[in-house]
């Protein structure tokens, strides 16, 4: 398996709780390298744009709110298909439903208070990580 790239952002319930080593520490055990990394407080027209996807769900104006609602952690990872690796490892949307060692098991507070997102595909990760990164930002 080749080693790819994926895009990680640590949440605001984790910027809040001072666990952000906490959850660079468990992406970096599953075997992930950050690459860049930025600390940064979006914007609401950053947060709509980024996931727009999500516009028409219902949860869609609190998951905007919830997303500005404190600093984030921007990252860029890369590892072996990293975007796998690091859905492996963000575990379940719903910290509920995640698997025991996962980071939304151990750590998240909510469904939408889930700690980490993770891009869902090769595709959407360079889409999401030209939305926040230059490339001289990332080093790997
Ligand atoms: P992410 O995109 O953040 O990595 P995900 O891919 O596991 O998470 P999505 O379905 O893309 O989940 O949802 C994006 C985010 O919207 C979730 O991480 C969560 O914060 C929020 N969310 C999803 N479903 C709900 C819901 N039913 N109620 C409230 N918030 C939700
Ligand atoms: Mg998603």
């Amino acid at each position: 398996m080749a080693v790819t790239r994926t895009f990680s952002i640590i949440k605001p319930d984790a910027t809040r709780r001072n666990i952000t080593g906490k959850v660079t520490a468990m992406l970096e055990a599953a075997g992930l390298r950050v690459v860049a990394s930025k600390r940064i407080h979006m914007t609401k027209e950053q947060a709509e744009g980024f996931y727009g996807v999500h516009r028409e769900r219902p949860f869609f104006n609190d998951l905007v709110a919830f997303m500005t609602s404190g600093p984030v952690v921007v990252q860029v990872l890369d590892g072996e298909d990293a975007v796998a690796l690091n859905r492996r490892v963000m575990g379940a949307t719903n910290p509920a439903n995640a698997d025991a060692g996962t980071i939304r098991k151990e750590l998240a507070e909510s469904i939408e208070a889930n700690t980490v997102h993770g891009s869902d595909s090769e595709e959407n990760a360079a889409i999401e990580i030209a939305f926040f990164f230059k490339d001289s930002e990332i080093v790997g």
